[in-house]
């Protein structure tokens, strides 16, 4: 065996003068191993009814990996589940209301909790709408990597949620005018509307969420300047 320095033009693994058998290819000790773990994203995402966040969280998730907490699928899911409090929070959302933020808190609590979630991270859709739910959200340790905001002109939002028809078995969302369902009477038959996709309730919620969202812009303008990507969008 040559001595390490001999053999290599100078570079050394211990001391100088020791001498160890050269071998290239043998692993290095167990304390040099630096295992390559990719940090999962943690992001939030905030955007008007009808901006197009389904469709971006989708890509975003399918890219990415992380789990897509929106509270808006939660709550429909448990007006769906007929439970005690179902026709409550339907009330709530048909109006274009929020619901009371410790509902909002207690199911963003409990999704990013989860084994599945921690493992593969998160994007959490249109949570924090409030400053309560902003400080519950410190509180709680949720602190993203990335903001998006998602900026679509108010006339623009409008449309899109009058036009918005959802296909309930595959949660794939249209638009009738800018993104028609495919030609498929099958499918066609099936797309709803949303409960809340009527004049009225939009008018709420972009009230509503303009009104949230310029305190939760502030809350977020350190990381905004930092780390925020803003996607116009207006077609
Ligand atoms: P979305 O699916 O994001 O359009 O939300 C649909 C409805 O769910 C809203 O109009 C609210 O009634 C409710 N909702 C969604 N996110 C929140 C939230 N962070 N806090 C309170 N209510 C929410």
């Amino acid at each position: 065996a040559l001595p390490i320095s001999a053999a290599s033009g100078g570079a050394r693994r211990q001391g100088a003068g020791a001498t160890m058998p050269y071998r290239p290819d043998a692993a290095l000790p167990r304390a040099l191993v630096v295992e390559d773990k990719v940090k999962p994203v943690q992001a939030i995402i905030m955007g008007g009814p009808g901006c197009g966040k389904h469709t971006v969280c989708r890509s975003l998730c399918e890219k990415y990996g992380m789990v897509h907490i929106s509270i808006g699928d939660v709550l429909r899911e448990k007006v769906r589940q007929k439970t005690e409090s179902s026709d409550l929070i339907a009330e709530y959302m048909v109006e274009g209301r929020l619901v009371p933020d410790e509902l909002a808190i207690s199911i963003v609590r409990e999704k990013i909790n989860s084994p599945e979630v921690q493992e593969r991270g998160w994007l959490l859709d249109n949570f924090p709408r409030t400053s309560d739910q902003a400080e519950a959200m410190m509180e709680l340790g949720i602190i993203p990597d990335k903001f998006i905001f998602i900026n679509v002109p108010e006339d623009v939002l409008v449309e899109r949620c009058v036009n918005r028809r959802v296909d309930p078995e595959t949660g794939d969302v249209y638009n009738l005018k800018t993104n028609p369902p495919p030609d498929d009477e099958e499918i066609r038959k099936r797309l709803v509307k949303r409960d809340d996709d009527n004049e009225d309730a939009i008018t709420r919620r972009l009230e509503v969420f303009f009104e949230g969202s310029d305190d939760v812009l502030e809350i977020f303008n350190d990381i905004k300047d930092r780390k925020s990507t803003r996607l116009n969008s207006s077609h």
